[in-house]
């Protein structure tokens, strides 16, 4: 049988070689005492990369995120955030059952956020209305098709969010591909977010983890909630090596990735079976089947070339590139796309 091709997720990859190397090696603690000094030295690698005063390390980005959002709301407040966020989709409604907020969705283009489209939606003080007290940004937007923000268009919503004294959060799942993509600085963001949650296992390609960021006070309280979220972990230490080395090691190299997908972007936008393709910023591609078909046609037309890929709805295809797929891959998979039929 060959080899299959995966694009279904950037979550799919196996650690290097040097990463496993780097992960048997490390030195390790039990975590919940704080005796663990690579999952230390991780917390702070990123709080510092970030210019932000504390780090702490989770097993997910669903945790990382919903911590942020128990820390910076109370039950009976709203939180805003594009309808197509992660946050509100794919976290299992945990915004209600873990913080009892209630939460205010906006229509952005392509998930993107601005004062125009919030600051209607802030809610003023009046016994009837939940409280607004945070706005949740995603970078890249993974329903946008890996779309990034621009630093002036954060720097937009920083300041409305200040002016109502709203608290921000970051949902950077993919924030390193946002980085390599702008040519921004991780050290601009720190600035701008109460709050940055940050994957090592998407495109970094760490086994597990993502890191959330804040203030020291905001970190003091995340780590109490992550306890009784029972995600305090023992000798984390050889997971957080993982993504020490994923950091050291594998972010340029995200670049290869937004290139693979510009590259299958092309491709597609010529085939007979899609109806349009998203412009392709980072490493996710969107595209749209033409009217005759159905995504899960395309989607069972590309599996039997050993392609794996998801449909997002009826009509749409993602595709997403990573660590493990190979330029030799890209290229067959785009033959793969010519000689389709559906
Ligand atoms: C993957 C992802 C997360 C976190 O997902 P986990 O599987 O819980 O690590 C959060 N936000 C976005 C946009 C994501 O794509």
């Amino acid at each position: 049988m060959e080899q299959k091709i995966d694009f279904r997720s950037d979550t799919v990859t196996k650690p290097t070689a040097g990463m496993l190397d780097a992960m048997m090696n490390a030195k390790v603690g039990d975590d919940v005492y704080g005796e663990d000094e690579t999952v230390s030295t991780l917390e702070t690698k990123l709080a510092t990369m970030f210019h932000m005063e504390a780090g702490l390390f989770c097993p997910s980005g669903t945790m990382t995120n919903q911590i942020a959002i128990k820390c910076f709301t109370q039950p009976l407040d709203e939180v805003i955030c594009d309808q197509t966020a992660h946050v509100y989709r794919y976290e299992g409604g945990g915004i209600a059952y873990n913080s009892m907020a209630s939460v205010r969705l906006l229509h952005g283009e392509r998930g993107i956020l601005t004062p125009e489209l919030i600051e209607p939606e802030i809610n003023e003080d009046n016994i009837h209305y939940p409280k607004t007290s945070l706005v949740v940004l995603e970078n890249t937007v993974n329903k946008g098709g890996g779309k990034c923000y621009t630093l002036e268009q954060i720097e937009a919503v920083h300041n409305l969010c200040a002016i109502k004294d709203l608290k921000l959060h970051l949902d950077g799942a993919r924030l390193f591909n946002a980085l390599v993509a702008t040519g921004d600085k991780a050290a601009s963001y720190g600035h701008f977010f109460d709050g940055i949650s940050i994957c090592l296992s998407k495109g970094l390609g760490a086994p597990v983890g993502s890191v959330l960021l804040g203030s020291s006070a905001t970190i003091t309280q995340a780590r109490r909630i992550r306890k009784v979220l029972g995600g305090g972990m023992r000798q984390a230490g050889f997971l957080a090596a993982a993504g020490i080395y994923a950091l050291d090691h594998q972010v340029d190299r995200l670049a290869e990735d937004h290139q693979h997908a510009k590259a299958l972007a092309h491709v597609l936008a010529k085939a007979n079976y899609v109806e349009k393709v998203m412009p392709v910023e980072t490493n996710i591609v969107l595209f749209d089947v033409a009217s005759r078909y159905k995504a899960e046609e395309v989607v069972r037309a590309l599996g039997k070339k050993g392609i794996l890929c998801n449909t997002t709805s009826i009509k749409t295809i993602r595709l997403v590139t990573h660590l493990d797929i190979s330029s030799a891959m890209i290229d067959q998979t785009i033959e793969a796309i010519e000689k389709l039929e559906v």
